[in-house]
């Protein structure tokens, strides 16, 4: 069994879904393939459960007919004759939106945003019958079985295994969402945003599939976001291990919590281009890095650095240290990068409201400071010319080096490489 996913960038209109079903028709082995909601559908129904939790009928009702207008033009370029593919699912949508929603918004979130998975994979499903490829299309909520942390599930690995093997078998191709579950009371959950590469993770770990490949715009993992950095370069193979560390960093191009289920079982992770499906991408495969690495950079935008000093003039030790990751924890803040002295301890974390109300808390014990509008830079296997290419003229307000990375908090302005 091999696992295939496919992004949502990978099916963000007609032409889309007919280059996935070319590149699927490829592989007569035994295959699951995993979709995220098409385009930019997520962003879409997080507006949706925005405007439904407001009880904005105006937004919700604006929002909800770009949603249907935008899904069944797709239908209506791939089958020749009306097809109704997603009718159900939209009655459904209707029906929920009609109802009054509870007070828990991650709740209703994960009730309404998995329609973006179950339509695009029903379209996709149809579409490869109409072409005459025949498949079965999953709900992966019968298979995945979570926790009810609802928008960042927990996966209940003993069952979502014994399903997954009992379902995922007696048919060659087999369609079905990334991103979504379900708990043991059947109600919805996500797995946290791009949580799809996630998905074909558990899938592939679960059936001990032969590898999983994930298909992005892009021609494998490289050594920059090229959104960001115009000279970035593919890199032909990656250990887990690096893999792991760059998406700890940030590197955007594979959920954090991809590598561990497959390199739990030495399952090769492909990252291919759906542009180019021919070409060899990127292979994350062993345990060591085989190959010497150039500079690999990460940047994360929209960071807060604070700064934080107790207020009775005690050092920072075990137990400030407690207090505060206590109360970053329990307001969901991720810590992207820690420095301690004697007297201050400072963070840099993603700007969220979140992190507003953990700075208020942590007002109680701690004189704070914080500068928002910073950016954090990560050279992985830096040298002295890839430092340079960095902070070029930047104003560097903290720094972070160790033997293999050096890290950069900047004030965010504009990036030239030139
Ligand atoms: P998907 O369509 O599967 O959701 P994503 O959009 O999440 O794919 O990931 C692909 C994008 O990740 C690319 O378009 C690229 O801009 C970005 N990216 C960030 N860092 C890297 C990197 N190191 N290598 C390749 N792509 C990267
Ligand atoms: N559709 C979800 C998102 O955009 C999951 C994914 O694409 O991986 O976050
Ligand atoms: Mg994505």
């Amino acid at each position: 069994m091999r696992i295939f996913k496919f992004g949502g960038a990978s099916v963000k209109d007609a032409d889309g879904v007919k280059n996935l079903a070319a590149i699927v028709r490829k592989y007569d082995q035994p295959l699951v393939v995993v979709v995220s909601a098409m385009g930019k559908t997520t962003n879409a129904t997080e507006a949706i459960v925005e405007a439904y939790m407001q009880r904005n009928s105006e937004a919700l009702n604006k929002l909800v007919s770009e949603l249907k207008s935008y899904h069944l033009s797709i239908v209506d370029q791939l089958f020749d004759s009306n097809n109704g593919c997603i009718d159900a699912l939209l009655a459904k949508l209707e029906n929920k939106l009609s109802t009054e929603p509870s007070l828990n918004y991650d709740f209703e979130y994960d009730q309404i945003v998995p329609f973006g998975e179950l339509m695009s994979t029903s379209i996709i499903s149809a579409y490869l019958k109409f072409i005459g490829m025949d498949n079965a299309w999953v709900d992966v909520r019968k298979v995945l079985r979570t926790d009810d942390t609802y928008r960042s599930a927990n996966v209940d690995w003993e069952l979502t295994t014994a399903f997954m093997k009992e379902q995922f078998q007696g048919k060659r191709l087999f369609i079905t969402q990334g991103f979504i579950g379900s708990t043991p009371n059947n109600l919805t959950t996500t797995l946290g945003r791009e949580g799809s590469d996630y998905t074909g993770a558990i899938i592939a770990h679960a059936l001990d599939a032969e590898c999983l490949a994930i298909w992005k715009d892009v021609p494998g993992v490289l050594n920059a976001d090229p959104r960001w950095y115009p000279n970035a370069e593919k890199i032909d193979e990656l250990s887990y291990w690096e893999a792991i560390e760059l998406t700890y960093y940030g590197a955007q191009v594979i959920h954090p919590k991809t590598l561990k289920p497959l390199q739990n079982k030495q399952i090769p992770l492909l990252v291919n281009s759906f542009l180019n499906p021919e070409e060899k991408g990127t292979v994350i495969q062993s345990s060591e890095q085989n190959s010497e690495l150039q500079p690999i950079y990460v940047l994360k935008r929209d960071q807060t650095l604070i700064s934080m000093s107790p207020k009775d003039f005690s050092f920072i030790m075990e137990e400030s240290l407690s207090d505060i990751f206590q109360i970053f924890s329990k307001h969901r803040v991720k810590l992207n990068m820690m420095q301690t002295s004697a007297l201050n301890f400072s963070v840099c974390v993603d700007e969220n409201k979140r992190v507003e109300k953990a700075i208020n808390e942590l007002q109680h014990k701690f004189d704070v400071r914080y500068n928002e509008n910073m950016e954090l830079v990560t050279i992985r296997h830096y040298n002295e010319e890839a430092i340079d290419v960095i902070i070029n003229g930047k104003d560097v307000v903290d720094s972070q080096v160790s033997r293999k990375t050096a890290r950069y908090v900047l004030k965010a302005s504009e990036w030239n490489f030139e």
